[in-house]
């Protein structure tokens, strides 16, 4: 049986959950392989790392991998000897536990004074974040180091990157020793405990439980917890409340929920619609809504990103900014609907092209139809806010926006093959069977942005881009092209 550290990570892991840290080390091929956001994730975290270096002067880097540990600490010691004022992936080993600290700094005129910072790329500390930083601490002063500080590093969501990447600006250090310590109270007893589960031959029997999904969706999500059945009550859009309610009274199935139980009147329709299997259809209700579309009709979506590095100058970390827009517009009742995209081909800043072509097309009148039309105009501010020359025309298209998921979020029209959900993903296979997102290559915003981020950030070979250029117009068009045909299904039925 090989040996395995008890590192930061599996640290995490085990207070999550005992079941992940064993099964992690023992049947990680189990998890399956890291798909393609992770990676893009880990590319962008070591951007981010590699940052956050150039903050510190004089900086050593240990450049051993986790394969080298040993190595890694004496380069560690060797760097410690020579002075060096910060060091870069700091590693210690002491008895199991193997730990390297992103940031080792040496407090000024101290030579056995330390303070440890962590970076991340989230935009604020979490709760996860103390007791990561609480296992480097006790690790590091297990192998005799003392330790002032324990900071996180993380970006600063209100830097506007400006003539370059400023690390400075770009990332914050925030003191949290004090959290940390309060952290620490007992760890001792939780390292041991979790070092006895990782050498252990027994995986621990745990139930599937809320620790599944917190802080982190466990990887071994499917192998613990069965899929709910169809039509559940699981199905209840915002059901908090109402869920654990049914099943403590023991109700699995909406068709079970029994009547002196009072349901909102969406639900009652979900419930209805399951033990009719058909629609129910609230008529008046959608005439009077589609009553209030103005001709022309411009049904559009956007695409975004969502960096935590700002990819070009004027551009905030982590602001969802559109790349990328279709649109179908039909001039007049019952005309043909004529379609326009939006997508730059090569990798430079396509903010202010895309706003421009985008006046330009929505014109001055007529409804702008969107799916959950509350991203699209905060998007528009976005670019509003960021582009001030354009600000008044870009306001203007707001009061044109109209809905085309209220219909179905509020229930006016509801199908129990929508399983609950008003996204448009559920709602055209059930209404509009011959168009279907599943032989697409990219199926959701999701993967869109992810593929453009990686286009942006250089991460992608051109060859692969030219594929993926074609995929995210397929992609962006059907989501114009299903709410046309979604608005024939809404007029069909009133
Ligand atoms: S799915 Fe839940 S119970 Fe299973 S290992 Fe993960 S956290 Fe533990």
């Amino acid at each position: 049986m090989s040996f395995h550290y008890l590192t930061k990570s599996r640290y995490l892991q085990g207070l999550q959950c005992p079941k992940l840290l064993w099964l992690s080390v023992n049947e990680p091929e189990a998890a399956g392989e890291p798909d393609e956001e992770t990676e893009h994730r880990f590319a962008v975290g070591t951007k981010i790392g590699a940052l956050a270096r150039e903050r510190f002067s004089q900086g050593v880097l240990i450049s051993e991998d986790h394969f080298h540990l040993t190595k890694a600490c004496q380069s560690t010691n060797a760097a410690i000897k020579a002075g060096a004022p910060a060091i870069f992936e700091a590693t210690v080993l002491h008895k199991g536990l193997a730990c390297r600290a992103d940031i080792l700094q040496r407090v000024k005129g101290k030579k056995n004074l330390w303070s440890i910072i962590e970076v991340k790329m989230s935009s604020k500390v979490k709760p996860v974040h103390h007791d990561d930083l609480a296992f480097q601490r006790y690790c590091f002063e297990c192998a005799g180091f003392k330790i002032l500080t324990t900071s996180l590093m993380h970006v600063n969501t209100g830097y506007v990157r400006d003539g370059g990447l400023d690390p400075k600006e770009l990332l914050t250090q925030e003191d949290i020793t004090k959290a940390v310590l309060k952290k620490s109270a007992g760890i001792a007893k939780t390292v041991k405990k979790l070092s006895t589960v990782l050498t252990g031959s027994k995986c621990p029997d745990i139930t599937a439980g809320k620790q599944c999904l917190d802080p982190y969706e466990c990887p071994f999500f499917d192998q613990c917890n069965e899929p709910p059945k169809e039509y559940s009550i699981y199905e209840l859009p915002r059901g908090q409340r109402i869920i654990p309610m049914l099943a403590e009274r023991g109700i699995e199935l909406l068709k079970d929920i029994p009547s002196d139980i009072k349901l909102s009147s969406r639900y009652e329709k979900m419930v209805l619609s399951v033990k009719r299997r058909k629609p129910i259809i609230d008529k008046p209700g959608i005439k009077e809504y589609l009553d209030t579309l103005v001709f022309p009709l411009y049904y559009f979506d956007f695409e975004t990103i969502n960096s935590a590095i700002p990819p070009f100058d004027n551009w905030k970390p982590y602001q969802t900014t559109p790349f990328q827009f279709s649109l179908h517009i039909q001039a007049k009742q019952g005309g043909a609907c004529e379609h326009y995209a939006f997508l730059q081909k090569d990798a430079t800043d396509s903010r202010e092209p895309l706003i421009k072509r985008m006046i330009a097309l929505l014109g001055k009148k007529g409804s702008i139809i969107a799916w959950n039309m509350s991203f699209e105009t905060s998007k528009i501010k976005v670019l509003a806010e960021r582009f001030p020359e354009y600000e008044k025309r870009l306001l203007a298209l707001l009061p044109r926006f109209w809905d085309l998921m209220i219909p179905f979020s509020r229930g006016d029209y509801t199908h129990y093959n929508f399983h609950g959900s008003s996204s448009i993903k559920k709602v055209l296979p059930v209404l509009v069977p011959k168009l279907s997102y599943e032989d697409m290559e990219i199926q959701e915003g999701g993967t869109a942005s992810l593929k453009y981020e990686r286009w942006l950030f250089g991460e992608m070979e051109t060859k692969e881009w030219r594929k993926t250029y074609r995929d995210l117009l397929q992609y962006c068009n059907l989501d114009t092209l299903a709410m046309v045909e979604i608005m024939k299904v809404l007029k069909k039925n009133i």
